[in-house]
């Protein structure tokens, strides 16, 4: 399965569910797995064995009722749930050297960090995003980011598998690898091509170093004036880059900037705030390196932003950087 992608390697497919804190988020883990399914095939696709745990939380103690109606999953289950970092080391021994597969791009960022949290180690390469070669492969369009079930809707597959537990999620998406991959197949060098170029700014994506924090700010032109909040640190080495676009916003509220790290090149940031309950400002941040093209991208953003007279972004930020540091000064394009 997936032999143009993974040469060879024999594929995983795994599911998280998570929960989160309904009334304080803790900024280093702000999702906690609560559910790990996952289930190994062969080269034909077939599922020839299964992992499914139910973990206890130790962040959010209480499941969150959101999550609790999209997952089935019960508070008393998680009471008798296995620890995370046991449930990690059994799983790490399943998979045996596999490359993993999801559907879409969220559960490795939340995997990683809740890695990080218990200080475990991260034996897997970001995974085979199998939504985005499905999106990709069927209709041409790679941020087409279709729900599993839909996806299985426009295959024409019915499955008697029941919904609500990750591992059916795990085994639902290994009905449709096998039609991903023939077409997969398909595809000629040039097309390849293309779909390489996607994955590896995936990959880079799926690597980034995120942040999340609480700020004391009510507002976000407050927060942003805060040097602890603009500065860009280098997702590889952890040390200071250098603006080459001060951090601007690119429209819906996400605020993008480019930095450069002396030893890895260009470093994408990306950043958005939400508000916490209690009115203040909370920032998350993404730290990753970037291709030429996306740099050119986020320049193209940058230069559009500048078009915008300066009248009619008063309710959109700037930052000029200063030698001394970012300041939050409204300014004429440089
Ligand atoms: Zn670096």
């Amino acid at each position: 399965m997936f032999e143009r992608l993974t040469s060879g390697m024999s594929v995983v497919i795994l599911d998280l569910e998570w929960n989160q804190g309904t009334y304080y988020t803790n900024p280093r883990i702000p999702h906690e797995i609560i559910e790990i399914g996952a289930c190994r095939i062969d080269p034909e696709g077939k599922i020839v064995s299964r992992f499914s745990r139910i973990l206890k939380p130790r962040i959010y103690r209480q499941i969150d009722r959101h999550i609790q109606k999209v997952t089935g999953i019960t508070q008393e289950e998680l009471n008798r749930g296995q620890r995370f970092s046991d449930a990690w080391q059994e799983f790490i021994r399943f998979t045996d050297g596999a490359r993993l597969v999801t559907w879409g791009r969220d559960d490795f960022p939340v995997l990683k960090r809740n890695v990080e949290f218990i200080q475990a180690e991260m034996p897997f390469e970001p995974p085979i995003d199998a939504q985005l070669l499905f999106g990709y492969l069927f209709y041409n369009d790679c941020s087409r980011q279709m729900n599993l079930h839909s996806a299985l809707d426009e295959m024409k597959i019915t499955s008697e598998i029941p919904a609500h537990r990750a591992v059916y999620d795990a085994e639902a998406t290994a009905l449709l690898l096998p039609l991903i991959d023939e077409k997969l197949q398909q595809l000629d060098d040039s097309q390849m091509e293309v779909l390489e170029k996607v994955l590896d700014r995936e990959k880079r994506i799926a690597l980034a170093k995120l942040v999340t924090f609480p700020t004391s700010y009510m507002s976000y032109a407050e927060a942003i004036a805060d040097r602890r909040v603009t500065s860009f640190y280098c997702p590889v080495c952890g040390s200071r880059a250098h603006f080459a676009v001060p951090w601007f916003d690119a429209g819906k509220e996400k605020y993008e900037a480019v930095a450069r790290c002396h030893s890895h090149g260009y470093i994408q940031g990306n950043m958005h705030f939400k508000k916490s309950t209690k009115g203040n400002v909370v920032i998350s941040q993404r730290f990753s390196q970037a291709s030429e093209e996306q740099v050119r991208s986020v320049k193209n953003k940058y230069h559009a932003f500048k078009m915008i007279p300066e009248n009619k972004r008063h309710h959109r930020l700037e930052m000029r950087i200063s030698p001394s540091g970012p300041k939050n000064e409204a300014s004429n394009p440089g």
